[in-house]
């Protein structure tokens, strides 16, 4: 990737959208992807292939993509948890899966029903899988803190990466800071630790939420040390009805506000990313989270 500036990956249309249980409308949800898109937000997880059982909002996710083919300005990045599901995908003509696995062993039975190491094997069975034309995302969940066995060593997440990383150094890998715990010195130490210890990796990405108000802050953290792919969720979205407390992503629009106002290009419009924001702050039985939002809203209303 050859961006002066921070690639946004816009994740509200799956991490946002499957904690919300009143169904959205597929048209809705084609509707908000063209607006994000014309925002300059180009990088857009779709949906994840899952069980229809356990993520009924995500069900809709093979029409969002085919609806996407019709968007030349959206690369769609779709979420695998599995061997089974990334193969779905792939013939359905996805291109950019991304695969999930958790670095704690609780939270990947618990999300994924596996070990790590069972999750490990299915990885490098979708490397061999994936054709010469997709790409390919590593998503490490519960790098900073896991909800079931609290925080977690950097030595656990070098431990797995060392599995994982020679399989396809090009991957792009994210290190996820599941449950918002992360702070900027964790964040800053953890993905030096990685660059270093994998200099063959040349795309790290950060997914950071904002529950406890840090997202930003740890955002910024990977950035100083030198990572250039950032997560984001268009108004937050994201929390979990099962977790009180929990909130989203850090928001898009406070992610282009800061890297804006430190003169970091991000390619989106934030004057025309904000009414996107705000209606989807608006859809029912969401959650919402950021600030920008309402700060540049509030400053339309008094012009
Ligand atoms: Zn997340």
């Amino acid at each position: 990737m050859t961006s002066p500036g921070v690639t946004l990956v816009e994740v509200g249309p799956r991490d946002g959208f499957q904690g919300i249980g009143p169904l959205i409308p597929t048209q809705n949800k084609i509707t908000f992807l063209q607006r994000l898109s014309a925002a300059g937000l180009r990088e857009i997880e779709i949906g994840s292939y899952v069980s229809a059982k356990a993520l009924p909002q995500m069900a809709d996710t093979p029409e969002l993509l085919a609806a996407c083919t019709a968007m030349p300005d959206v690369s769609p990045r779709v979420l695998v948890p599995s061997l089974k599901h990334a193969l779905r995908a792939l013939e359905d003509g996805v291109t950019f899966p991304t695969f999930v696995l958790s670095v704690s062993e609780s939270h990947n039975r618990n999300n994924v029903k596996r070990h790590p190491d069972e999750s490990v094997g299915e990885y490098l069975q979708i490397v061999e899988t994936l054709p010469d034309n997709a790409d390919l995302r590593l998503d490490l969940s519960t790098c900073f803190d896991c909800p079931f066995e609290g925080r977690v060593d950097e030595d656990a997440v070098l431990r797995l990466l060392e599995k994982l990383v020679p399989a396809k150094p090009g991957a792009e890998i994210c290190l996820c800071d599941t449950t918002g715990k992360a702070e900027p010195q964790q964040v800053e130490r953890l993905f030096s630790m990685a660059r270093t210890t994998f200099p063959e990796v040349d795309r790290w990405a950060v997914h950071a939420h904002d529950t406890y108000g840090l997202g930003l802050a740890n955002v910024y953290a990977a950035y100083r040390s030198g990572v250039r792919i950032v997560d984001a969720s268009f108004a937050g979205l994201g929390g979990c009805p099962f977790a009180p407390g929990a909130t989203g992503n850090v928001a898009t629009e406070d992610v282009v506000w800061m890297f804006n106002r430190m003169g970091i290009s991000t390619g989106v419009d934030l004057d025309g990313l904000i009414p996107v924001a705000c209606d989807g702050a608006g859809i029912p039985g969401g959650q919402s989270g950021g600030r920008v939002r309402a700060a540049m809203a509030g400053r339309t209303a008094t012009l």
